[in-house]
């Protein structure tokens, strides 16, 4: 029997095996098996391999048995089996097992074995508690006996494994899967893998799981990665060149419409970068093709102010714009901004406006039914001109008249299939602004918007004072309290702050990590500080647990000023924007990522006041979290932050939350260490698709494409 990638592993593995395949590691096919990867090569001898293993982590080691004893326990009946391993540079490591005096029978000093156990600490000493584990060598024992002959070609490959299929399971599978594999059909254009001398899909497919050496391991695994990386880039540039070739309704203006008036009356100068982008998207909307433009800047760089004019400018083209926020929250309040800043021009109907004036509508989810049906018919017959919402917008029903630009706004993931959904919506694809505040190192937007433009917003308006942050140790009672002492003059100077904690309050995530205490809660940080050091001060709570209206009520009271002190959660990441608002301390800081940390100051000190942001942290200075913190401290600089960010998250997160769809099909390739590779296949994708469009040349590469696109879809289908 031959088996094909798409084949079903129950009619390669047995079905037993493959039950628990699809139960613990969801797979279902020949492919899901044969690419899931090895993480690890297990050598004997391994270098520093014990000595590197992780407190929690699952790990798998190889190791030679140095002692056995088993001695009665001490203070409960049974007894324990403890045995020392240690590797060839004498790294050593403790198993122990509880009443099972048989396993001393297969430990025998000076035999090799493959230990997986979770890692765990006691007196200061690593050790795996019951590991399960397979002898080198026991002629009775099947998996070891295949083991062996693994061993005798040094490189044993470690899967990521749950506690039901342990990594020797996988391996057996890998194996037969790979004996009984008919030659995979190969979607790399020959070409390509001449130019790039990759080797053939199938060959890769056995050398990575079963590497003759060290150089054919490698070669396997470019040939795996410029696999990932030239299928994803297929995708994207075809993508793009598709949508760049559809039609669009131009939104050229007018020069003496609601555009020109309002920068008339505009207090301030644009910026530099403002005026560049501006022109950027003026061009962009007067073509008859959709714009899909992502634009980053920092927070307060001005992208809402680019925004509002690319918005107005569809208005004076007779059209309609949809500015769609993560939250009900942030909607609103970037519906009362716009307001201000329009003035007179968003009375439009009323008897005092100016001819040009249009109207504002937020529809959000909290509307009354009444409200509700009116900011509909407004949507509807066009006179609302600019629409504030939620995604739910593009979703709930809601027929605009003319559609022309939707600007999404602080969104990480806004993919192929919200923009069918607008399509349908607008009938003709509108415009599409996606703006951000987290800087995206190069290889990301390539991978993730890489069917996007890219503009870029890098200086902040003049008169802003770059934010002060400073690392405070936790531990340290008296730093504690002088910052608390500083929030307090900050108040009384007529300044707002915020504090920001890992946690909402008494259940999740408290007892998540045995090895550390709980991250702080909102819920018991406020009470403390309203009783304690901030005692007098106004302190209130915000997080995402509170009804919709109570937090609207909260974000209202504190832009009013009615409230100083904000004890909250990240909701106030995002868009969040109280001028008078100078200081933020942030709790057990080093429980956040980088990029969010950047993004979490950038709420402070947005008026004319600096802003002050302390990052209180228990971390060692010299740890990896005490060094991420001091990093985030030094500079303000949020690509380069980003890129850091980026070095310390696993890939899949990164694609994960922007384009979960492509997450299976990007294992190997990593968007940090990979950049030129991505970078390479991102132009022999160009070159392809530029010579053949549809890639009717080009089946294979069709087949795989399509593939893709499909998984992407079947994902967001299941989430939404
Ligand atoms: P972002 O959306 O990038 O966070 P905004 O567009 O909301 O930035 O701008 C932040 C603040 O700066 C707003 O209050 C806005 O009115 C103001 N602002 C925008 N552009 C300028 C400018 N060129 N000069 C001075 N202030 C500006
Ligand atoms: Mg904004």
């Amino acid at each position: 029997m031959r088996a094909t990638l798409d084949g079903k592993l129950r009619d390669v593995v047995g079905a037993r095996t493959a039950t628990a395949l699809h139960e613990h590691l969801g797979m279902t096919t020949v492919g899901d098996l044969l690419h899931h990867y090895p993480f690890r090569y297990a050598q004997r001898g391994d270098r520093a391999d014990l000595n590197a293993l992780q407190i929690g982590e699952q790990a798998t080691v190889v190791a030679k048995v140095r002692a056995v004893t088993t001695k009665p326990m001490r203070h409960r009946r049974g007894s324990m089996l403890e045995a020392v391993v240690s590797d060839d540079d004498g790294n050593t490591l403790t198993l122990t097992f509880f009443n099972q005096p048989w396993q001393a029978r297969h430990l025998k000093a000076g035999r090799w074995g493959l230990f997986a156990g979770k890692v765990t600490e006691f007196r200061g000493r690593r050790q795996l508690n019951s590991p399960d584990f397979r002898m080198l060598g026991d002629s009775d024992d099947e998996d070891a006996g295949e083991l062996v002959e693994e061993f005798a070609g040094a490189l044993i490959p470690v899967y990521r494994a749950t506690g039901k299929v342990p990594t020797w399971t996988i391996a057996k599978c890998v194996r037969t899967a790979l004996d009984v594999l008919a030659e995979p059909p190969d979607p790399l254009p020959e070409a390509l893998r001449d130019a790039r001398s990759l080797m053939g899909y199938g060959r890769a497919l056995h050398a990575i799981h079963r590497p003759e050496s060290t150089e054919v391991l490698y070669a396997a695994k470019k040939r795996l990665k410029w696999q990932e990386a030239f299928l994803l880039q297929t995708t994207l540039v075809q993508r793009k060149q598709r949508a760049a070739a559809s039609p669009a309704v131009p939104r050229p203006g007018r020069p003496d419409g609601l555009l020109a008036a309002f920068d008339a009356a505009l207090p301030f100068t644009l910026t530099e970068g403002q005026r560049r982008v501006g022109d950027e998207l003026a061009a962009d909307l007067a073509r008859a093709h959709p714009m899909h433009r992502l634009l980053q800047g920092d927070v307060g760089s001005g992208k809402t102010m680019v925004s509002l004019r690319a918005m107005l400018q569809v208005v004076d083209s007779g059209g309609q714009a949809a500015m769609l926020a993560p939250t009900e929250v942030l909607a609103a309040q970037h519906h009362k901004t716009i307001t201000r800043q329009l003035g007179d021009l968003a009375r439009g109907g009323e008897l005092s406006a100016p001819d040009t004036a249009t109207r504002l509508t937020l529809l959000t989810g909290s509307l009354g039914a009444a409200a509700r049906r009116e900011a509909a018919a407004a949507i509807a017959d066009g006179t609302a001109g600019i629409v504030i919402g939620t995604h739910a917008l593009l979703y709930e029903g809601v027929d605009f008249h003319d559609l022309g630009l939707v600007v999404v706004d602080e969104q990480h993931r806004f993919g192929v299939e919200q923009r069918d959904a607008l399509r349908a919506k607008a009938g003709t694809p509108p415009h599409v602004l996606v703006m951000t505040a987290t800087p995206i190192p190069r290889t990301v937007a390539m991978t993730v918007y890489g069917d996007l433009e890219t503009s870029r917003l890098t200086e902040l308006p003049a008169g802003r004072t770059p934010i002060t942050t400073h690392v405070v140790p936790g531990g340290d009672g008296r730093w504690i309290a002088r910052a608390w002492q500083r929030m307090t003059e900050e108040v009384r100077a007529g300044r707002q702050a915020y504090v920001v904690c890992p946690r909402i309050g008494d259940d999740e995530g408290a007892d998540g990590d045995a090895d550390r205490r709980p991250p702080l809660a909102v819920e018991d940080v406020a009470p403390e500080l309203a009783a304690g050091p901030l005692a007098g001060l106004r302190v209130e709570m915000l997080h995402g647990r509170l009804a919709p209206d109570v937090k609207d009520r909260v974000m209202s009271r504190y832009a009013a000023g009615e409230i100083d002190v904000l004890v909250a959660t990240t909701v106030v990441e995002v868009g969040v924007d109280v001028p008078n608002a100078t200081m933020m301390v942030i709790l057990d800081a080093d429980r956040f990522g980088v990029s969010q940390l950047h993004q979490l100051r950038g709420r402070v000190g947005r008026g004319g006041h600096p802003g002050l942001c302390l990052l209180v942290s228990e971390a060692a200075a010299d740890s990896p979290s005490g060094e991420r913190l001091a990093a985030v401290a030094s500079t303000t600089d949020g690509f380069r932050l980003a890129e850091l960010d980026l070095e310390q998250r696993r890939e899949g997160d990164v694609l994960g939350e922007a384009q979960s769809g492509a997450r299976s099909h990007v294992r190997l390739l990593s968007l940090l260490r990979d950049a030129e590779l991505i970078g390479q296949a991102r132009e022999a994708a160009a070159t392809v698709i530029d010579g053949d469009p549809d890639l009717t040349g080009h089946p294979l590469l069709a087949a795989a494409v399509a593939a893709l696109v499909d998984d992407e879809r079947a994902e967001y289908l299941e989430k939404s």
